[in-house]
């Protein structure tokens, strides 16, 4: 136990000589038109495939976005990369089942996992879900911890303890995003993320969680400070992203 974290922090001092992986015209064009108001935004599609055979190469370091269908996954990844289309494509026909690879900058990636019982499909390929997952999660070398998605007002189902678990028995950190937060009042919220904490203490004990809302876009920085610190992105990083465009 532990060798995973060892390995995620020698990967961290390793990151800026690892080779760049092209992105397309569309991330080309966006930096050239926007000013980057977050290092997510240039965040690109890679690739999306329906299982773990034709993955890009296992190298660098990619944080997973796991939920329920309707937890807020998709809202959240654009927040979060402050681009509205990015996540669409994971919505597009034919890519909902699939594990979509976003490249954040050179060998950095978020993945975007299938979101868990989307549409009516058979048990059999519920099933099929479940081991792609738990595959990913379980060899991915170059994952270093999962955001966990869940309705702030229908935490912990099923599913979410089950990648808990699968998080815990890997040695993978997980974060836990409470989405939809603007759906309570302040007082609920707080009692919310209060009781998850606690059940997350058997889950998941290293796990850490805070509330956040697409909406009113609160806990959009302390999301992107924790994958800041997975992926190794560092101050002066972020001074070296955001060139000319980003100073003005
Ligand atoms: P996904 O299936 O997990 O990707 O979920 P989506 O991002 O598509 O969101 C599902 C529904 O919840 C959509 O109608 C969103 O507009 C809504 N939603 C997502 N995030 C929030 C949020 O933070 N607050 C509110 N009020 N609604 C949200």
């Amino acid at each position: 136990m532990g060798s995973r974290r060892e390995a995620t922090g020698q990967l961290r001092t390793h990151l800026n000589s690892l080779e760049t992986t092209p992105c397309n015209d569309r991330c080309v064009v966006s930096n050239v038109l926007q000013p980057m108001k977050n290092h997510y935004q240039q965040s690109c599609f890679l690739l999306g495939i329906p299982d773990m055979r034709n993955a890009p190469a296992d190298s660098g370091a990619e944080v997973a976005f796991a939920g329920r269908s309707n937890a807020g996954k998709s809202s959240a990844l654009n927040v979060i990369t402050g681009q509205r289309s990015l996540a669409r494509i994971s919505k597009a026909p034919g890519r909902t089942r699939e594990i979509n690879f976003f490249v954040v900058r050179d060998n950095l990636r978020l993945v975007d996992l299938p979101g868990y019982g989307y549409a009516k499909v058979s048990k059999a390929i519920q099933k099929q879900w479940q081991q792609n997952i738990a595959r990913y999660l379980e060899t991915r070398q170059s994952l270093c911890g999962v955001f966990l998605l869940m309705d702030i007002r229908h935490p912990l189902k099923d599913f979410d303890q089950m990648v808990l678990r699968w998080c815990n028995a890997a040695d993978l950190p997980a974060h836990i995003l409470l989405t939809k937060a603007d759906k309570l009042k302040r007082g609920a919220a707080s009692a919310a993320l209060l009781q998850v904490r606690r059940q997350l203490q058997e889950l998941h004990p290293g796990s850490s969680l805070q509330l956040f809302s697409s909406l009113t876009r609160d806990g959009a920085d302390a999301a992107r400070a924790k994958l800041d610190d997975w992926l190794g992105i560092t101050e002066e990083d972020l001074h070296g992203l955001t060139g000319p465009v980003g100073d003005t």
